[in-house]
């Protein structure tokens, strides 16, 4: 019968394998081994150098429900920054743009995002001027406001 302490100690102990090509004794994780829901402890038993040369984590991670949703929702109103900050910080911004263009068929609401991208000046300005300008001046005027 383990104690609390053994049972901790147990868990905190790295499982290895041997990789069945070079032979390494390698720590069981998405590291090392590629990910193989067949397999028992669901990774490969050749490890990840043997396969593509490098160990690391995948950068190919698949689009859950849930990201897939996120995007559905954001990305037409949202720059790609702006969503890995928010909602999926393991992506990076070009695998998202890639996803949405390629798989999702979405596109960035270009006049949203545009009046969105207004600066705190330009808005006050806007504000100040508004009632007694006309609008392409007004237009004219906030082109020449450097953001
Ligand atoms: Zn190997």
């Amino acid at each position: 019968m383990y104690g609390k302490k053994e049972l901790e100690m147990e868990e905190q102990k790295v499982k290895t394998k041997q990789c069945k090509k070079c032979g390494k004794e390698l720590e069981i994780s998405e590291y090392y081994f590629p990910k193989d829901k067949g397999c028992t402890d669901g990774f490969r038993n050749v490890c990840k150098e043997c396969k593509n040369g490098k160990f690391g984590i995948s950068k190919s991670q698949k689009w859950t429900e849930s990201d897939i949703s996120i995007l559905m929702e954001n990305y037409p109103y949202m720059s790609n920054k702006e969503i890995v900050e928010k909602y999926l910080p393991t992506r990076t911004e070009s695998k998202i743009g890639d996803y949405a263009i390629k798989i999702l068929k979405l596109h960035k609401d270009e006049e949203y995002l545009k009046y969105r991208a207004w600066s705190k000046e330009q808005l006050d300005f806007l504000i100040d001027n508004y009632s007694f300008t006309e609008m392409s001046e007004l237009v004219n005027l906030i082109g020449k406001i450097k953001l």
